[in-house]
């Protein structure tokens, strides 16, 4: 303390004042006087010098009154008080107040310079003591300040360490298939505003080094490799988590290896909402790549499968809207999707009774069924139907997959097998029937040889002739059946045709008692079929009417309606008699191959093969009949011939 000590000099008597003054500047003192305590008030707090000393007995403020108020204005004050011999009650007043010193007059040189040195010994301790103090709260300040440092990236490292775990638990969760997501090792890491790499977790140290201390960037490969462009120093400046799909190099596995990742990170703010950290998170995706790549292969090897099945597949919901369809299905009937499967398939406006789609969604298991559907074509389809449910993660049915095989094919084997065998049996059931007859007309002829009978040899000769002309009937209706023939069809004129077969037919009615009325509608158009097979077929059932007409004796005259009308892109045939009528076991049969109530006279092919070639062209047949009434044969043709028909 090289400065001059200040004292405040406070005596009311200018005598004393001045004497003291002299000896304390001579001890080094730097004196200021004052001659009241009203004076030395002012001054005190105009300068505040650290040491005063004053006289007790003052007029007005007296040294006791300005002990205490120098205390008051500064505790730290030496104030040493000067006092008449004595006077014993006024100094323990003084050393009450905290007075330092206690001078009693007449004052000795040597008294004089103790006290303000204690004062001033006291004063300096007490600086060192704050000094210390003060010192002692700045190391504690920071020697605390490395300790939270040391602790918070304890805690950061934890938090890490935390984090990473919590998301290998979380992807522990994930069970089942996606059991590789368990394999994906995540990079944690932590990092501040200057980008430098503040705390990473295990893995993260395992593969990519200890990188706390290194730069954000430097991970990075390629464009990341930047301050501006690695994803944390870009979140820093946007304040917004990112997302990308970086590479990074990884140091295991001796040395440089280029790692696809998936990149996510996240700010942490500051309670003024700066970014303070950058959290990064960074998942290896090698494996998941490759994954990825199988799971294409896999969905592009199936969606193939699903395309070039042999059958329908669609996929439908509850209401049996379809969802989706596969290359055959779109071909044969449209592409489906968001129409409802009645409507595709049956042309109907609300759900079909038996549906297995429906039973599926019931009670979640597979249905088939065989039903009848109809391509956008028109064409009649025989399927088969098989139904499989497809659930969700919660294992309930949202969807039913409907897999239908076209077995028409099959149908049309089953029919032709059957037929086969009932023709086998006809077939040898009639040629014996036939040998018999001719057997007869042999035996008659020669007879008629031998006896030289010509009546005889006529007879016998009729007969065989009889028996030619069935086998030869019947061997081209067993042609035409046993030969699937392609259909030679043209455009024709509906009216020219059906006048045509009204002309054929009329005279075989001959002398037999029955009217022919024709009504045909004069708007009738063209339609495409093979003419020849269609006469045929008609005048086969127009043969009918008139043979049922003749059957029948319990009418007097008989009459048959042949009517052809247009009706919504058909031609429409109708074929009405009076004629005797049938059962109903009769008509149940009515189309069976070799069926005739006729014995000999008849050979049950003609219905048969009509009907054979009236479906052919894409047409139907209807029959009502009552007993005794007679009987009305609808017959429906379209007006255009099925594709498949033409194509053939
Ligand atoms: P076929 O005439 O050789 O007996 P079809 O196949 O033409 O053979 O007819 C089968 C059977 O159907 C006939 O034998 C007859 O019993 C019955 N039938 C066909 N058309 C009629 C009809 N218009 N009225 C009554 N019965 C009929
Ligand atoms: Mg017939």
């Amino acid at each position: 303390m090289s400065e001059k000590k200040q004292i405040l000099l406070v005596d009311d008597e200018p005598g004393i004042r001045t004497t003291l003054s002299i000896s304390l500047m001579d001890m080094g003192y730097e004196v200021e006087t004052a001659e009241s305590g009203e004076r030395a008030l002012e001054m005190f707090d105009a300068e505040n010098p650290p040491i005063v000393l004053t006289d007790i007995k003052m007029p007005g403020i007296d040294g006791i009154e300005l002990l205490r108020k120098i205390k008051g204005l500064n505790p730290d004050a030496e104030v040493i008080m000067i006092s008449g011999h004595g006077d014993m009650e006024l100094a323990i007043e003084s050393l009450k107040n905290e007075a330092t010193d206690f001078i009693t007059k007449p004052i000795r040189d040597d008294v004089l310079e103790i006290a303000p040195t204690r004062a001033n010994d006291r004063i300096a301790m007490r600086r060192r003591l704050r000094e210390y103090t003060e010192n002692l709260e700045e190391m504690v300040r920071e020697k605390s300040e490395k300790l939270v440092a040391a602790e918070r990236l304890l805690a950061l490292d934890q938090a890490v360490e935390g984090l990473s775990s919590a998301i290998w638990g979380l992807a522990g969760e994930i069970d089942g298939d996606l059991k590789y997501f368990n394999e994906l090792p995540c990079f944690v890491s932590l990092h501040s505003r200057d980008l430098k790499v503040l705390a990473v977790n295990e893995l993260y140290r395992d593969r990519l080094g200890n990188r706390v201390g290194a730069d954000s960037w430097t991970a990075y490969v390629g464009a990341a490799n930047q301050p501006g462009r690695c994803p944390v120093g870009r979140t820093f400046e946007t304040g917004q988590g990112q997302r990308s799909e970086e590479t990074i190099r990884r140091s295991d596995d001796g040395g440089d290896v280029k790692t696809p990742v998936i990149v996510h990170t996240a700010p942490i703010r500051d309670t003024d909402d700066r970014v303070a950290l950058v959290i990064e998170i960074a998942a290896d995706v090698t494996q998941f790549n490759r994954l990825q790549e199988e799971l294409r292969t896999i969905r592009r090897k199936y969606r193939l499968l699903f395309d070039e099945v042999p059958c329908y597949i669609s996929v439908q919901d509850r209401h049996l809207k379809v969802t989706e369809t596969n290359r055959r299905f779109k071909e044969d009937f449209g592409g489906g999707q968001g129409e409802f499967c009645y409507n595709i398939y049956k042309g109907r406006t609300d759900p079909c009774v038996d549906c297995p789609v429906m039973d599926t969604f019931s009670d979640g298991k597979s249905h088939s069924k065989e039903a009848v559907v109809r391509s956008r074509d028109g064409e009649q389809i025989n399927v088969l139907i098989w139904t499989a449910p497809l659930r969700n993660a919660a294992d309930e049915v949202t969807h039913v997959m409907e897999m239908s095989t076209n077995i028409t094919q099959l149908h049309k084997l089953r029919d032709q097998l059957s037929d086969l065998g009932l023709l086998i049996g006809s077939i040898s059931h009639g040629i014996k029937g036939m040998l018999t007859g001719l057997d007869g007309g042999v035996y008659l002829l020669n007879r008629g040889f031998a006896k030289d009978d010509r009546e005889m040899i006529e007879e016998g000769w009729d007969t065989v002739k009889l028996v030619i002309e069935r086998i030869r009937a019947m061997i081209l209706d067993i042609l035409y059946y046993a030969k699937e023939r392609d259909l030679k069809w043209e455009r024709v004129d509906v009216l020219s045709f059906v006048s045509d077969v009204a002309e054929t037919f009329a005279p075989k009615i001959g002398e037999a008692d029955i009217r022919f009325q024709t009504d045909f509608d004069d708007s009738l158009g063209e339609f495409e079929i093979d003419p020849g097979v269609v006469r045929s077929a008609l005048i086969s059932i127009l043969e009918n009417a008139m043979e049922a007409c003749v059957e029948d004796n319990e009418k007097e005259s008989h009459a048959i309606r042949f009517s052809v009308h247009p009706d919504d892109g058909d031609i429409v045939f109708t074929i009405a008699d009076d004629g005797v009528g049938m059962d109903k076991e009769t008509l149940d049969s009515l189309f069976t191959l070799f069926f005739s109530m006729k014995g000999q006279k008849g050979t049950g092919l003609g219905l048969f093969v009509s009907k054979k070639i009236i479906n052919q062209h894409g047409g139907a047949i209807h029959v009502s009949s009552e007993p005794g009434e007679g009987t009305t044969f609808t017959i429906r043709m379209p007006k255009k011939l099925p594709e498949s028909v033409k194509g053939s």
